[in-house]
Formats: C-alpha cells, sequence, structure tokens
C-alpha cells in the first residue's frame, strides 16, 4: 500500500518537499472492517490548512502520517455484514491506495450508485464541493430569478456548482477566473452569462469596471473563493441588500495579507456576509446532492476534470491545484 505523508510544514508556499511517498503492507482486516482498494483521490484547497501548525476550524494533519483527503474506491475484503465486495464507496480514505477501515463508526464510509453517475463525480459534483455550493448559494446568497450573482475560482469544482445552480434558479451568473481559456470555458461550457479574467487587471478599479459591465444591474449575491482584489471589486459594485457567501480565502492560504479595503461598504448596502464550513451542515446534504445528484444524471450539469495518475503525482497536482493548474476537479487517479 503506497501512501503519501506530511513530513514537514512549510513557511509560505509548500513544496514538494513536504510530502514523503511509504510503502506498507496492508494489515489483516478485524471484525467489522472493510479493506477499500481506493480509485481516486480528492485534491482540495483545505488540505493547505492542514498543513500548518495552527488550530484552524480543524484540526493540523499530523506529521508522519497519510495526509487526510476524501477517495472513492471499491470493497476488495470484508469483514463487515454491511458491506460486500464490490461495492463501490466515498470516504475519507486519505492518500494512499487502500484504505483499511472500522465500517461500523458512522458516517465514515458510504456506498454509492454509480448507475448514471461516474464514481469520480462523488468527489465533486455529487460530492463535497457541489453540497459547499449549493449550501453557499441557497442557504446564504438565497436569490430570486432576475438577480445578478457572482463567483470567483468560477471554473473550479465549487464555483461550476455555484454558477449552474444560480443559472437554474433564474438568475445572471457571472464568473471571475484566471485566464481566457478558462473563462471562455465557463461561458460555453457551463453556461455562465459572462467570465472575466482577473489575471488581464492589474488593481481594483480595473477590475471593478470590468464588474461593472458584465453586471450592469449591480451585483446582487457573491461566492467568494478567493478575497483580496477580487473581493474589493466585487464590494464596489454590490447592490444595496447583497449578500456575500464567504467560501474560501484561496489568494491568502499561504499567509498572504489579504485586507478587505471598504468594510464601510458593508455599512452603506446594508450588506449581509456570512463564512460557512459545509462539514457543520450536514443537515442540507440530503437536499443538496438530490438536486446535484438528478443533474447530473441527467446530463444538465457540466463539469470538468483535471486527473493525475498514480498516488506519486498527488504532491505536485496539490501543488498546481494552489496555483490553479487545475481546470475544474482536481483528482489523482489510482487504479
Ligand atoms: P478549485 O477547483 O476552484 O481550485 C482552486 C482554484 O483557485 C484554482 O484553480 C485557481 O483558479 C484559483 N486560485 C488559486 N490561487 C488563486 C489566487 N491567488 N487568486 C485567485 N484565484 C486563485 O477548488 P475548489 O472548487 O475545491 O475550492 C474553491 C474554494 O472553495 C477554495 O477557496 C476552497 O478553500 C473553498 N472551499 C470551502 C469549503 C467550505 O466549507 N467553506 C469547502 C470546499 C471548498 P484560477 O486559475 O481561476 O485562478
Amino acid at each position: 500500500n503506497r501512501q503519501i505523508h506530511l513530513v514537514s510544514r512549510p513557511a509560505g508556499e509548500p513544496s514538494a518537499d513536504n510530502f514523503k511517498l511509504v510503502e506498507v503492507p496492508v494489515e489483516a482486516l478485524a471484525e467489522g472492517e472493510v479493506l477499500v482498494r481506493n480509485h481516486y483521490l480528492s485534491l482540495d484547497p483545505y488540505m493547505r490548512g492542514r498543513m500548518n501548525e495552527s488550530k484552524s476550524y480543524a484540526q493540523p494533519q499530523p506529521l508522519n502520517d497519510v495526509m487526510i483527503g476524501g477517495t472513492v474506491g471499491e470493497v476488495v475484503a470484508s469483514r463487515n455484514e454491511h458491506f460486500k465486495e464490490g461495492d463501490k464507496v466515498v470516504g475519507m480514505g486519505g492518500w494512499q491506495e487502500y484504505q483499511r477501515v472500522n465500517a461500523n463508526q458512522r458516517g465514515v464510509l458510504q456506498k454509492v450508485d454509480t448507475t448514471h453517475i461516474p464514481l469520480s463525480a462523488y468527489l465533486g459534483a455529487v460530492g463535497m464541493p457541489g453540497v459547499t455550493g449549493w449550501y453557499g448559494l441557497v442557504k446564504i446568497i438565497n436569490p430570486k430569478a432576475g438577480e445578478t450573482v457572482v463567483v470567483s475560482a468560477a471554473s473550479g469544482a465549487v464555483g461550476g456548482a455555484v454558477g449552474q445552480l444560480a443559472k437554474a434558479r433564474g438568475c445572471r451568473v457571472v464568473g471571475i477566473a484566471g485566464g481566457p481559456a478558462k473563462c471562455e470555458a465557463v461561458v460555453k461550457e457551463l453556461g455562465f452569462d459572462a467570465c472575466i479574467d482577473y489575471k488581464a487587471h492589474n488593481d481594483v478599479r480595473s477590475l471593478s469596471k470590468a464588474l461593472k459591465e458584465a453586471c450592469p444591474d449591480g451585483i446582487d449575491g457573491y461566492f467568494e473563493n478567493v478575497g483580496g482584489m477580487i473581493l474589493d471589486a466585487v464590494m464596489l459594485r454590490a447592490n444595496a441588500f447583497s449578500r456575500i457567501a464567504f467560501c474560501g480565502m484561496i489568494s491568502g492560504y499561504n499567509g498572504e495579507p489579504i485586507p478587505m479595503t471598504n468594510p464601510s461598504l458593508i455599512l452603506v448596502n446594508r450588506m449581509k456576509l456570512e463564512g460557512f464550513i459545509v462539514s457543520e451542515h450536514m443537515e442540507v446534504w440530503p437536499e443538496a446532492l438530490k438536486e446535484l445528484g438528478g443533474m447530473v444524471a441527467t446530463g444538465k450539469f457540466k463539469y470538468r476534470e483535471t486527473v493525475a495518475d498514480g498516488i506519486a503525482a498527488a504532491p505536485e497536482a496539490f501543488l498546481g491545484l494552489l496555483k490553479g493548474r487545475n481546470f475544474g476537479k482536481q483528482l489523482v487517479k489510482l487504479i
């Protein structure tokens, strides 16, 4: 069983040296345990925060242990009456090829149906990132038809879900993404009304001007994935009684300062700003997954995946995700 361990903590930008490939034998199963062959590993921006020593909303990733991470795979051996060989499952298997797990612990392993939905989608559109988009949009922004919703990191797993769910609710949807290729795909493939390449703008004024053109009626809802200059520019175009869902601030994940320049606009525009962590809202997952699963199964929901090959490729793929080298959900294919 090949695994990736975190062996040191980064100061600033992480590097491949923070990780180590380790090979260990697969141990025999105890009563109640299940052995899963992981097919795909999910790489997610939150993992950057876990690499730090300091406690955030979650505990740090321990050193010299398997990196935490969501996985999908197939049961290859079982000593648990609820799981049998061949079952497809989603869990938190970590950065490794096999996962030995006590499947009696509630929620640790979920069976999934791959008849109409590909297995990998349970890590993206029909998984944690999809529900994240759903929660911030539906429960915080709560848009009405005809309103304008903006989302940053629009080509990503979360951003793509936000935009398509907002379109399905009759909104005007404007994405913000890095580079012309991503922006073109966000409009042509994901069906957004417009997408702004933030890399083509050097300052808040210029980005805010582009937002004015793309959002002639102002911004009613903003789904924040990035922070910094993008947030400042959106604030300048926010309407009275607009709502911002604070989901991520990836531009500050390596410790960069991300000040907010005009907090007075929150008052002037009577805005609502709310942060959330999707795993603290398990009560909405069934409803969100039902909508997302239905859209994916019927082909209404479009998504891209960037797939790295083999467990050894996971660290580089993760570093790439933090630099925007991914296009849609970043996965590692393990089999
Ligand atoms: P993505 O698939 O969107 O990948 C991350 C993207 O962020 C990159 O592709 C890149 O796109 C963009 N990015 C990276 N650095 C910067 C930067 N400095 N400035 C602007 N954009 C940058 O990841 P996810 O969809 O998985 O996650 C999106 C966000 O949602 C993250 O902030 C994540 O932390 C957050 N999240 C929060 C959760 C919660 O419970 N609150 C749960 C899950 C995710 P580009 O090329 O366009 O720059």
